[in-house]
């Protein structure tokens, strides 16, 4: 194929949310996407935790251009201060969009990508590379197929990806043999999964707003069947980031989240096992043992579960780039330029310094990884933050550096990281870095690593994001 008689062609992989806000903005800058989506259905990630509720309203979850593109087809926006479900944003919004008549004819439903490269290049062969199409090999019910892109925008989310439960980042010895006793996620206990959790002693570990929803969740599964019982494991010994930043927190729901369950754990309705790091699973008489790292010379085992939920985050599937000239933050697994505005060692909050194009650009010319994949391990991603990132993104695609440098981003802000910690629990143990809560005066949070004796301190030179 003669990629100079085509229109210029940008795959963009993933038709969860920001996937189809950067196809929005490719047709509106008059470039032709196509999007690969592995789900039978936009927003597949979004589908399996369809029963929850967002912490963001609809004015951060719609994205201005896919709206405009909306509006015209007579699409009346939700109320802006309404907090959707998850199903929700896929029926109100992500279902419509992808039916519009200037999106559809370029989704391809039941593509999963897993392969990326140049044509006739391989990683090391750098002559011309950047003047040869991108081949896209994706696997399909008819086998596999192989498309070819001048550009290729990376929007395939990190949530089909979770963290397993072993505290070290590998599988808990166990884990894979015991997987059919573990759900990665957010199971819907009080909906379809509730058969098999009701009356259960369920184990959640996670220390985030996923494992906060589904403890909540299974309090009130508790409430109608007395005999459940709920065990929350957590790695470390502070909870101030799940407790959140309160009433002060910039998302009222995310704070509220934090506040019903702190109420929960004073409230005594579950036991609570801090600084439990799992190492190993195991099966006796028919229940699970979970077995932690020891302290200080114990070894500390839950017993009796039934079930657990690993609610402990998700990772970037990296092997789609690996054929491509790519650069990652060697532990975030962003770009190195995002890094220093969202690594969540020092930014417990969802307030990012704009960026865009620039900061998500990897060696490989014409290769952007967006949306949540573009954060890495970093699970501090929001919408609102993808959608201005594709839009940038795409406008560098069309050769509009000025609108592609205008990067802006208004964030709802968290308490958690610019105000005073609402709760007790902020009071930094040991195990935490001097920037591991954010201060009362932000400038104080980020101190340079050298004045902080090399143990701690930021890594990065200049004070970005939440710390600025
Ligand atoms: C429980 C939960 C609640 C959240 N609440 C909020 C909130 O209130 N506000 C907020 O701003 N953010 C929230 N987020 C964070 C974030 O906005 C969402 O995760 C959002 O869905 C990310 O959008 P995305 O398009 O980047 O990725 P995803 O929604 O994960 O979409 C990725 C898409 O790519 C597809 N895909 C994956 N791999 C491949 C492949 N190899 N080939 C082809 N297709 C592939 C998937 O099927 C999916 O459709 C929440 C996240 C979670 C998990």
């Amino acid at each position: 194929m003669d990629t100079n008689e085509r229109q210029f062609t940008v795959a963009v992989l993933g038709a969860g949310p920001v996937g189809l806000a950067a196809a929005a903005h490719l047709v509106a800058r008059g470039l032709a996407p196509l999007v690969f989506e592995a789900g039978a259905a936009p927003g597949a990630n979004l589908a399996t935790y369809r029963h929850v509720r967002l912490f963001s309203p609809w004015q951060y979850d719609v994205d201005k251009a896919a709206r405009q593109l909306l509006e015209r087809r007579g699409w009346t926006a939700p109320a802006p201060d309404a907090l959707p479900t998850a199903g929700e944003l896929l029926d109100d919004y992500l279902a419509p969009l992808a039916a519009t008549p200037e999106i559809a004819p370029h989704l391809l439903f039941g593509h999963r990508v897993s392969a990326l490269t140049r044509a006739g290049f391989d990683k090391v062969k750098t002559q011309g590379r950047e003047r040869a199409p991108f081949v896209i090999r994706a696997d399909t019910a008819a086998g596999p197929r192989a498309y070819l892109a001048d550009a290729v925008i990376d929007a395939t989310g990190t949530w089909s990806h979770p963290n397993p439960l072993g505290a070290d980042g590998i599988p808990a010895l166990g884990e894979a043999a015991l997987a059919a006793r573990i759900d990665y996620g957010m199971p819907d206990v009080l909906g379809a999964a509730r058969a098999r959790f009701a009356g259960k002693t369920i184990l959640v570990v996670g220390a985030g707003h996923s494992a906060a929803g589904t403890l909540l969740a299974l309090a009130r599964l508790a409430q109608d069947d007395p005999a459940t019982r709920i065990v929350w494991a957590t790695r470390g010994r502070r909870l101030d980031r799940v407790f959140g930043g309160g009433a002060a927190d910039g998302l009222p729901a995310r704070g509220e989240l934090g506040l019903r369950l702190k109420a929960l754990r004073d409230a005594g309705g579950l036991v609570l096992r801090q600084d439990f790091r799992i190492q190993a699973l195991d099966e006796i008489d028919g229940r699970l043992r979970v077995t932690g790292a020891p302290v200080e010379g114990t070894v500390p085992v839950i017993d009796g579960i039934d079930r657990i939920v690993c609610a402990a985050g998700a990772r970037p599937d990296l092997g789609l780039g690996r054929e491509l000239r790519v650069r990652h933050d060697p532990w975030l697994e962003s770009t190195d330029a995002l890094a220093p505005l969202i690594d969540p060692n020092e930014h417990s909050c969802g307030t990012v310094r704009p960026h865009g194009h620039r900061e998500l650009a990897h060696p490989e010319p014409g290769y952007y990884v967006v949306g949540a994949k573009s954060y890495g391990r970093a699970p501090n991603f929001l919408l609102a933050t993808g959608y201005e990132q594709v839009r940038s993104v795409v406008a560098a695609l069309a050769g509009d550096l000025a609108a592609a440098d205008d990067v802006q981003l208004d964030l709802p802000e968290t308490g958690v990281c610019n105000t005073r910690l609402a709760f007790d629990d902020a009071a930094p143990g040991p195990a935490d870095g001097c920037c591991g809560v954010a201060p009362a005066a932000a400038a104080a949070c980020c101190v340079p690593a050298a004045a902080a004796g090399g143990a701690c301190g930021c890594r990065h030179p200049a004070p970005t994001g939440c710390c600025a």
